[in-house]
C-alpha cells in the first residue's frame, strides 16, 4: 500500500496532549520538564491515510526559534517500504533545507527544478515571495531519513523571486576528532556556496570521538543527535533530541562513547516578529490571508509545474482568529 509522508505541507493536524486541531506549522512540542533548553521530538501524524509520523523539533513551546531556523523535521529512519510522496504544496518567505542520512528523494517545483537528493547532498529552495514544489522518495523507501529545515528570509528577502539550488558535494573539515560538512554559512574556515540572507550555519558532524566544540560568536545553536545519545558539557542529550544554546556559549564539549552523527546548526538571533501558518511565512495576518487565497485560487504567484503524482494540496481554511505576529 503507498503511504504518504508530509513535510509540513499539510492540512490539519491533531494535537494528542490537548486535541485541539493544529494546522501545519503552528504546532508546538510540550517543554521538557527538567530542563527548558532541550527540546523533545514531538510526533506529528501528518496526513489522515498515513501511519507515518514525522518528528517535529522546531517550533517548540519553550524555545520557538533558533536564529533563523523556524522550523526542524526529522523523519525515518524507515524499516518498511514506505513511499514518501507530497503533491504540489506553495512557500513563502523561507528557505527549505532538504538534508538526507539515507535514502532518495526526487524534487519538482515552479521555478522548472527536477532534482534528485541523496544523501551527502543539499536541496535549497527559497521561496521568496512564492514557489510551489514536490517531493517524493524514490523506490528506496526502506530507508528513508532526513531532515528538512525551514529558515525565516529577513524583512529585506522576503519578497525575492523564488530560487533553487542543489549542491551535489559540500565542503569537509576535518580534524582528529571529526568530519564536517558544511551545508549552510561557514563553520572552522570552510564555506558553503549554499545563498543565505542572514548569519547562519547547519553542519552535519561525524564524531570519531569525544571533541571539543568552538561555536560561532553571537550565534544560537541547536545541537541533535543523530544515532546515539551524547553529552554535552556533562549533559545528557539523548538522541533525536535538539539541545539549544544560547548566544553566551562559545564552546563545548561533547562526549561519545562510539563514532556518531550529529546536526549542528546556528545562527545570529532573528529578532523579528514574523506570522507563521501552514506553509507561509509573513509579517502580517492580512499578508497570510492573500496568500491562502491566491494558492486556493492558482494565482501564477505561485507558479506551475507538472510531476509524476499530479496532487495538489490544497490551503486548508483560515483559523477563525486573527493571527498575531511573534
Ligand atoms: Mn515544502
Amino acid at each position: 500500500m503507498e503511504r504518504m509522508l508530509h513535510f509540513g505541507a499539510v492540512g490539519a493536524t491533531r494535537n494528542k496532549r490537548t486535541n485541539v486541531t493544529n494546522l501545519g506549522a503552528v504546532d508546538e512540542s510540550a517543554p521538557n520538564n527538567s530542563n527548558p533548553n532541550l527540546l523533545d521530538p514531538r510526533q506529528v501524524k501528518l496526513t489522515t491515510r498515513t501511519g507515518i509520523e514525522i518528528n517535529r523539533l522546531l517550533p517548540h513551546k519553550s524555545i520557538r526559534r533558533i536564529g533563523p531556523f523556524v522550523f526542524f523535521d526529522h523523519f525515518g529512519p524507515t524499516t518498511q517500504e514506505t513511499l514518501m510522496q507530497v503533491g504540489a504544496h506553495p512557500h513563502t518567505g523561507l528557505q527549505t533545507v532538504s538534508w538526507l542520512f539515507s535514502g532518495k528523494v526526487l524534487h519538482h517545483d515552479s521555478v522548472g527544478s527536477k532534482q534528485l537528493i541523496e544523501p551527502t547532498q543539499l536541496n535549497l529552495m527559497t521561496a521568496g515571495h512564492g514557489v510551489s514544489h514536490s517531493e517524493m522518495s524514490l523506490d528506496t523507501g526502506s530507508n528513508l531519513h532526513g531532515i528538512q529545515l525551514w529558515t525565516a528570509l529577513p524583512f529585506d528577502a522576503r519578497n525575492i523571486a523564488p530560487a533553487f539550488e542543489h549542491f551535489a558535494q559540500l565542503p569537509m573539515f576535518q580534524n582528529e576528532t571529526y568530519e564536517a560538512q558544511v551545508i549552510l554559512g561557514s563553520f572552522q574556515g570552510a564555506s558553503s556556496p549554499a545563498t543565505i540572507f542572514s548569519p547562519l550555519l547547519a553542519v552535519e558532524l561525524h564524531l570519531m570521538q569525544s571533541t571539543t566544540l568552538h561555536l560561532t560568536r553571537g550565534f544560537e545553536h541547536g545541537v541533535f543527535p543523530v544515532d546515539s545519545d551524547l553529552l554535552l558539557n556533562n549533559q545528557h542529550v539523548p538522541q533525536n533530541h535538539l539541545l539549544y544554546l544560547d548566544d553566551s556559549i562559545g564552546e563545548v564539549t561533547i562526549t561519545t562513547e562510539k563514532p556518531t552523527t550529529v546536526v549542528l546548526i546556528g545562527g545570529a538571533p532573528f529578532n523579528e516578529p514574523i506570522v507563521m501558518w501552514w506553509n507561509f511565512i509573513a509579517r502580517s495576518h492580512e499578508e497570510i490571508v492573500q496568500m491562502q487565497a491566491e494558492w486556493n485560487s492558482h494565482s501564477p504567484r505561485f507558479g506551475e509545474f507538472m510531476d509524476e503524482i499530479n496532487h495538489r494540496i490544497p490551503a486548508p481554511p483560515m483559523p477563525a482568529v486573527a493571527l498575531k505576529a511573534r
